[in-house]
């Protein structure tokens, strides 16, 4: 019998987590041929998330959670997820049932028909803000050009991941995580489905404009170089028509003597330079820091505790054992 995890980020989730409980549920006694898991990732919530993590991990052995020590947020509470799921599959499905969880009859089809990465494109999101929405299709567009790799448009984290893919997606451990990408770069074969985004069944979204924001950086500079190298082509053809105007300038003043008339062009000249160089410096900037969190090589992520007290017992005598084979 095979084993799917159903992996699900929660952080202040407590308003939804019991319809998704029964949603769950509903979905699941209809796939009686597999076991399941529920592997919940509370992300550092305040709120009641844990009392009834913990709850429902008593009433029913399905479900298992891992409680993470503060709030690292979603890209990090996968990684944790990951890591814990024990399933021959992963279902990644966020905690506010904007993912229905009827798909998931389907992707388990795709998945027994041999895809490895059963993703989803939302077809239409229920996405009120007009900025939010264009800065999304232009954020795919930009990613997708800089990027050596097919990235899909509108594909998220709500997908089925074989064995196969969580372990690759395990070995790349950066802590500045972007799984979108991810995804793409480990390959593996890949089928599309469609489905159609539902508000948030109750609560608010936990992202801020700042949170995606640095998400989206981070998705272009860990996948690509362009934004570091392009800066020595952009200065080198300004170079050159500063020398090219330098000349006109040196010949004028030849011919029709010197004057102080062009204080215009000499401070634009300097604003648009000084403006070229913060960017390129921002540019460095951004990849020195993303060299800098990487190479202190930290754990992405510290675990408060998990329903899987055994686990825990058995991994502490685990280091033990290791720790007198080698002291
Ligand atoms: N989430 C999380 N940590 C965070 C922010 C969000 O684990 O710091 C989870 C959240 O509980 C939800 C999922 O990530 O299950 C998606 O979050 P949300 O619905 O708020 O984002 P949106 O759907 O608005 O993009
Ligand atoms: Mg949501």
């Amino acid at each position: 019998m095979k084993t799917i995890t159903i992996l699900i980020p929660a952080y202040n989730e407590e308003e939804v987590l019991p319809a998704l409980k029964e949603a769950l549920n509903t979905v699941t006694n209809e796939l009686s041929q597999y076991r399941f898991e529920f592997l919940f990732v509370n992300d550092g919530s305040s709120d009641r998330t844990a009392q009834l993590l913990t709850e429902y991990s008593m009433e029913d052995e399905r479900v298992k959670y891992v409680e993470l020590s503060r709030n690292f947020g979603k890209e990090i509470a996968m990684l944790a997820g990951f890591d814990y799921a024990i399933g021959d599959a992963v279902i990644i499905m966020d905690a506010d049932l904007q993912h229905p969880p009827e798909m998931i009859q389907e992707f388990v089809y795709w998945w027994e028909q041999g895809y490895e990465d059963v993703f989803t494109i939302r077809k239409e999101k229920a996405e009120k803000n007009p900025f939010k929405r264009w800065a999304s299709s232009a954020y795919y567009a930009i990613l997708q050009r800089l990027s050596s790799y097919e990235v899909h448009q509108g594909a998220g984290d709500f997908r089925l991941l074989d064995r196969k893919c969580v372990e690759a997606l395990k070995d790349l451990r950066e802590n500045e995580r972007n799984t979108k990408g991810m995804y793409a770069y480990i390959g593996f074969r890949k089928k599309a489905l469609e489905y159609k985004e539902s508000e948030r069944a109750a609560g608010a979204t936990k992202w801020k404009l700042s949170a995606l924001i640095k998400l989206a950086i981070d998705g272009i500079t860990s996948y690509s170089t362009i934004p570091l190298r392009m800066w020595s082509v952009i200065g080198l053809v300004i170079s050159f028509f500063s020398f090219i105007f330098l000349l006109i300038e040196m010949i004028k003043v030849l011919i029709f003597g010197s004057s102080v008339a062009g204080y215009p062009t000499l401070i634009a000249a300097i604003v648009f330079l000084g403006g070229i160089q913060l960017v390129s410096l921002g540019a460095i900037g951004e990849y020195l820091a993303r060299v800098f969190t990487e190479t202190k090589n930290r754990p992405a992520y510290f675990v408060r505790k998990t329903s899987n007290e055994e686990d825990r017992s058995e991994s502490k005598e685990r280091d033990q054992k290791d720790e007198r084979k080698n002291p």
